[in-house]
């Protein structure tokens, strides 16, 4: 599709992308994984279907998976840091797809 664009149809649209990047300080890399556990502590809400929730960032590393633990308060903003690191990585990929156009394109007059 790219292919058929031209080079200022392209640069508009690598304008256009980069005005989506989130705040990209603001970026977690991996995935949340909720679990919902029972205390086992008599009496406990628990016990009633009130589980307790613990957070974890799931996360390659060093070419394992590592399970890291996230503190209930946090877990809004590692809901969006998340997304604003897939965001960012699909915005790169864009990027790269539209400067491989320019980048290998026939100059019109050359
Ligand atoms: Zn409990």
């Amino acid at each position: 599709m790219e292919l058929l664009m031209n080079e200022r149809s392209l640069l508009q649209r690598r304008r256009k992308i980069i005005g989506q990047i989130p705040k990209i300080e603001e970026c977690l890399r991996g995935s949340l994984v909720i679990m919902k556990r029972s205390c086992g502590k008599l009496n406990c809400r628990c016990q009633k279907g009130q589980k307790h929730k613990a957070i974890y960032l799931s996360q390659s590393y060093k070419g394992k998976t590592r399970m890291l633990y996230l503190p209930q308060r946090a877990e809004d903003k590692a809901h969006q840091y998340v997304k604003n690191y897939q965001k960012i990585r699909s915005i790169l990929n864009s990027l790269s797809d539209i400067n491989i156009n320019l980048l290998t394109k026939r100059q019109a007059n050359g």
